[in-house]
């Protein structure tokens, strides 16, 4: 497993990655994106640009909470403006864009050439002695699949394990890649207790902590596809933890052991 995770306390796993030319192009300007309330996007970019010293907005989906979420808490901290926009006028944003036309636009989840290209830069860190056949990522937007197709020799295969329920189509060429569509484990940022357990087994065998929304359903579809024998004898399998531990703070205390 690559551990992203660990690269960074809050900028947590691929989306360091996702922003790191974003923050480039900026070029000073303030940074708008979008998110919700657990996002880890949100959060990563509003840490991002306190260390990089940008101004930055947070457009939020769903009016503005009574009680802020963890992840809220520590964006405002971080010094991003928060703006909370009804559901329907969130879909708006995301399709119109433009808010302020002087700040830089990063796309929800950092979905863009500059965020692949900042993806494709994972691989990099993985320890290429060790000759994996497959490389498998949880899969929201698909940005950091499409980083680590670009990236990856064409003899390894490239499986993105989908969080959203419904299928996902990529504007990516077909070759060495595949998307699983069957555990998302009842969809997006839903879980069902039989997925904590699985967290919590593998926790204790790995002493490795997954998140709920995306690492979490990635691992538990990997131990499916091996008990149906989907990849073939002998296969070396290298997982990439993306990180998004933060988003646990949203499961009551006590449902994860760690
Ligand atoms: C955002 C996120 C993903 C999804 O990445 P995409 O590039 O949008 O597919 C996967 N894992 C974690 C932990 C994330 O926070």
């Amino acid at each position: 497993m690559l551990r992203l995770d660990k690269l960074h306390p809050v900028i947590s796993g691929n989306k360091w990655f996702k922003l790191k030319y974003n923050l480039e192009a900026a070029r000073g300007r303030r940074i708008i994106t979008f998110g919700g309330a657990w996002s880890n996007h949100i959060l990563a970019t509003a840490a991002a640009c306190k260390i990089a010293g940008l101004a930055c907005t947070g457009i939020i989906r769903g009016e503005r909470p009574a009680v802020f979420s963890a992840t809220l808490l520590k964006a405002q901290e971080y010094g991003m403006e928060l703006v909370f926009v009804s559901r329907e006028t969130y879909k708006n944003m995301l399709s119109n864009g433009g808010i302020d036309s002087n700040a830089y636009i990063i796309p929800e989840g950092g979905n863009n050439p500059e965020g692949i290209r900042g993806a494709a830069e994972i691989l990099s860190l993985a320890d290429t002695s060790s000759a994996h056949t497959d490389i498998i990522c949880a899969t929201g937007t698909g940005t950091t699949l499409a980083g680590l197709i670009s990236s990856a020799p064409a003899h390894q295969h490239i499986t993105g394990i989908s969080v959203l329920k419904g299928p996902l189509t990529l504007p990516i060429a077909p070759g060495n890649w595949s998307l699983q569509h069957d555990f998302h484990e009842g969809g997006y940022a839903k879980a069902m207790p039989r997925l904590y357990d699985f967290m919590n087994d593998f926790f204790r065998q790995t002493a490795i902590p997954l998140d709920r929304v995306y690492t979490g359903k990635m691992a538990f579809a990997v131990q499916q596809l091996i008990q149906r024998q989907h990849f073939k004898p002998g296969s070396r399998l290298l997982l990439i933890h993306t990180g998004g531990l933060q988003g646990n703070d949203s499961i009551p205390p006590g449902v994860l052991c760690f």
